[in-house]
């Protein structure tokens, strides 16, 4: 049994059955926040999702609902996500969600010096808190080095018809063990940034692509517009979306 039927409950749930569990019941105190198609997968498999539903207690039988009801489980599993604590930030910096009130440039709209990324904002995305870390650093850069701070204009978002996903390592097919955890950690996160596949550079026919060391250990892939063609091969190849074709003529 899960408690808590949001997006990592049903990873919970699935997670349960690719161990070998017979028969997985997920309950939310509210309407399940997961997706729809994270729900309906677990459905598929015979679990159950049921709401509104108040846990009482938990003792070796299952889980008791404050209604009286039990739902007999050998396994529980607490999934009600989380969220930081603040408590340590003065009450007048945090918005009335009681998360940190930041402006623009990731700055304490409160105190000046104070920056906040990620959950701390909003919970949200590993991606959304890479990408606000890397802005803030900048910010954070400028703010100490005595410039004025200037907000990044938003980047168009890379449109999904360019991912493609077969070319992504899929994780966890078949049995879940320890090793697949591991190695988690190590796996590519898909932050919308080039992976230095090297695709790109091998698969142009006319050699128009090339990779150029930055310094500071940064990496550039760079297209000659003289020799490109505009053949699309690169676009199409890459993982990540990162090549855009535009008609300049
Ligand atoms: C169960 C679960 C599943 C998720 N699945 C996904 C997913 O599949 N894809 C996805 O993109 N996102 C997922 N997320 C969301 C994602 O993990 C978060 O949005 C992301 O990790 C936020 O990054 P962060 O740096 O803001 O916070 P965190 O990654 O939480 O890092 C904060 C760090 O600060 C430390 N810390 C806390 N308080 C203090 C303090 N006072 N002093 C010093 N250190 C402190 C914490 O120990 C922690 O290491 C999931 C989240 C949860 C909980
Ligand atoms: S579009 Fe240009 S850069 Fe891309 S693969 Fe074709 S020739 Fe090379
Ligand atoms: S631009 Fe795309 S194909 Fe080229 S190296 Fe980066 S991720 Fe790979």
């Amino acid at each position: 049994m899960v408690i808590g039927a949001g997006n990592a409950g049903m990873d919970v749930a699935l997670g349960a059955y690719a161990m070998g569990a017979k028969k997985v019941t997920a309950v939310d105190v509210q309407r399940p926040a997961a997706f729809k198609k994270e729900i309906d997968h677990v459905k598929a498999l015979g679990g159950d999702v049921i709401w509104p539903f108040f846990t009482e207690k938990i003792d070796e039988r299952g889980v008791h609902g404050k209604d009286g009801s039990l739902i007999e489980a050998d396994m529980v599993i607490i999934s009600i996500g989380e969220r930081p604590d603040l408590s340590y930030v003065p009450r007048e910096w945090l918005t009335d969600r009681g998360m940190m009130d930041v402006d623009g440039c990731w700055q304490s709209t409160k105190a000046p010096g104070v920056f906040a990324i990620g959950d701390t904002i909003i919970p949200g995305l590993l991606t959304h808190a890479i990408g606000q870390g890397a802005e803030a650093a900048g910010h954070i850069d400028t703010f100490l080095t005595g410039g004025e701070l200037v907000p990044k204009k938003k980047l168009d978002m890379i449109p999904q018809g360019c991912l493609s996903k077969e070319l992504f390592r899929p994780q966890n097919r078949g049995r879940f063990c320890v090793t697949d955890a591991k190695t988690e950690t190590d796996r590519c996160i898909s932050c919308g940034t080039c992976r230095d596949c090297s695709m790109c550079l091998e698969a142009c026919p006319e050699g128009a692509i090339r990779r150029v060391e930055k310094s500071g250990g940064g990496f550039e892939y760079i297209s000659d517009d003289h020799a490109c063609i505009g053949c699309g091969i690169c676009s199409g190849i890459c993982p990540c979306g990162i090549w855009q074709m535009e008609l300049v003529v």
